[in-house]
Order: structure tokens, then C-alpha cells, then sequence
């Protein structure tokens, strides 16, 4: 689009932050006005697996005059594996939605029932599902919820800690859903008009060979490209990713993945920054 402009003349932006309609703390306006006071010019809100809190985002952007990017991140398959992506530029207002969403819903209720039942049978307290289920309100339930009753219930010390021993790989409650295949993720956040960006592509324990069939197999689906700066990426990843998207010329996104103020290595608007022509921020400046 406007590729000849540095990257640093953009508006500062921040491509993907969590809110309660998810798993973060902060609400759609708390989350916005934080981005603001920290110079984010422009951002995208992709919660997991939900548009709720899309609406009154896009109103406390306004307020500050900020570029409002509609965005979620959908749960979802490859193979065996669970991947996140993220629609970005999304018309939450496209039919598809309703249903694509509403079995994600389902999909994470049902879980977060078997979650609590095998987590009550290891000794964990009766009222889990309960208590997890307050703390998600109306927002889209996830297991950084089961590990917040965790930690306020004292029985680990932090929510890695409760990742490690209950929630993670391998731990009882890791459990399984019915994730949409990723192709089938791709083709709704299309069909709405957004772009479809692979999350965090260093994040799912993939050696990096694994990572090129990943990416070559959502290519050959209609992927638009992947995340290429996110907190704790090395540059040594990020000049792996470049040449990645060089040779199938993908779109490179960043953004936070901020969840809380609480998470001191996840900042609004802090990630590593990267100057190149093929970053989504070009196209979605050029939009608007
Ligand atoms: P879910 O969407 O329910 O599968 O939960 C995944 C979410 O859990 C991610 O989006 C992160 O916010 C959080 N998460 C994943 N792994 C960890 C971890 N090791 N420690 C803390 N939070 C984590
Ligand atoms: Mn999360
Ligand atoms: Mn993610
Ligand atoms: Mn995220």
C-alpha cells in the first residue's frame, strides 16, 4: 500500500489484546483507554472466540481518536494440534458469524465442564466450575479462568504454575475439543472480509521445519499471513519468519497478546519492532 513509508511513521499500533469478553481483566473501555494513556494510535481487540466486546471498543476508540481494527482469535485444529487464529479487519456484522461463534461457545462450555469434573476428582474444590464461571461472567470461558480460582484459592502461587500442573499439555485438565479445522476458520474470518493471521506461529512447541508445513498447508487454504513480533519472540525467530513470509509473500502482523496489567512482559503497544513493506498495518492504514 503505502510501502515506501517507514513503518515508524504508521500510527503506533497494536494488533491483539484480550478483554473480559475473554480472558483478559481489563473491560473492552478499560482496555482501550490503558492503550491510549500508553500511545497506541491504532488497535485491533481479538478476544478468543468472541465479537462481544467489539461494539463498545470501537466506542472508547473513538473517544480518543484511535483506528478501531474489529478482530478476534479463533480456537482452532491442525491435525491434532490446537492453533490459534487471528481475523483481522473483520465484519462483525457478516451472517456467518452467529453460528461459527455459537458452537465455539458451546464447544468451550462443554469443556470447561469436563475440565472441572476431572479437576474435582484430583482434589480440587467442588465449586470450581462455579467459581470459574463467575470470574468469566458473560465472556467467552477459557482455562485462564480455572487457573484464577487456582490462584485465589491458594492452591498455586501463580497461573503458570496452575498452566504446569493442571491446565497444560498433558495435565488433566488439557482437555480436548472438537476445534473447527483451521481451513474452516480461515474461510469465515474471508468470508467477513478480514485477514486471517496465524497467532504467535513460535508458541506451539513446533520445531521450525514442523512451523514451514503449518504454514505452507494454511497457504494452500487461503491464510493471508502470521504473526512475526509478539513478546517473547527472539530475532533470531523473527529472521527466520521474515524469509517465511518472503518466500509464500506473506502479510507479517504484531501486537501485544496483552491479557492483564498484572503480566509485566505483556505491555500495550510493546513488542519488538520490525520495518518491513509486507506488515498488515500498511493495508489496514490504507483502508481507512
Ligand atoms: P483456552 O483458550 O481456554 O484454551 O486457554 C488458552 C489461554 O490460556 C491462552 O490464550 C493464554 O491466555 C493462557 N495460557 C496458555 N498457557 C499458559 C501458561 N503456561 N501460563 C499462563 N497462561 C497461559
Ligand atoms: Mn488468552
Ligand atoms: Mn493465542
Ligand atoms: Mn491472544
Amino acid at each position: 500500500m503505502i510501502a515506501d513509508t517507514p513503518i515508524a511513521d504508521l500510527p503506533n499500533f497494536d494488533l491483539h489484546m484480550h478483554s473480559t469478553a475473554s480472558d483478559g481483566a481489563l473491560s473492552p473501555t478499560e482496555l482501550v483507554e490503558m492503550a491510549a494513556q500508553s500511545g497506541v494510535q491504532m488497535l485491533s481487540l481479538t478476544d478468543h472466540d468472541t465479537l462481544a466486546g467489539l461494539d463498545e471498543a470501537a466506542v472508547a476508540a473513538g473517544r480518543h481518536n484511535m483506528t478501531f481494527v474489529p478482530g478476534v482469535e479463533l480456537t482452532c485444529r491442525w491435525g491434532k494440534r490446537v492453533i490459534h487464529l487471528l481475523g483481522l479487519g473483520i465484519d462483525p456484522l457478516h451472517p456467518g458469524w452467529e453460528r461459527y461463534l455459537g458452537h465455539l461457545s458451546s464447544l468451550r462450555n462443554s469443556r470447561a465442564e469436563k475440565i472441572a469434573t476431572r479437576l474435582v476428582a484430583k482434589g480440587l474444590p467442588d465449586d470450581l466450575l462455579a467459581q470459574a464461571r463467575a470470574l468469566a461472567g458473560s465472556g467467552q470461558i477459557g482455562r485462564p479462568h480455572f487457573a484464577r480460582v487456582l490462584l485465589s484459592a491458594g492452591v498455586v502461587s501463580s497461573e503458570s504454575e496452575a498452566f504446569d500442573r493442571f491446565l497444560g499439555q498433558g495435565k488433566p485438565g488439557d482437555v480436548k475439543a472438537e476445534w473447527p479445522d483451521m481451513q474452516e476458520a480461515i474461510a469465515q474470518v474471508k468470508a467477513s472480509g478480514g485477514y486471517a493471521v496465524l497467532a504467535h506461529p513460535t508458541k506451539y512447541k513446533l520445531t521450525f521445519s514442523r512451523l514451514r508445513i503449518l504454514v505452507a498447508d494454511m497457504v494452500n487454504v487461503g491464510v493471508d499471513g502470521f504473526e512475526i513480533a509478539y513478546p517473547g519472540v527472539s530475532q533470531e525467530q523473527i529472521g527466520l519468519l521474515m524469509r517465511l513470509a518472503e518466500q509464500h509473500d506473506l502479510l507479517v502482523s504484531s501486537g501485544s497478546d496483552f491479557h492483564t496489567p498484572q503480566h509485566r512482559w505483556t505491555q500495550l503497544g510493546r513488542f519488538p519492532k520490525v520495518d518491513t513493506p509486507r506488515h498488515l498495518a500498511y493495508e489496514l492504514v490504507g483502508e481507512r
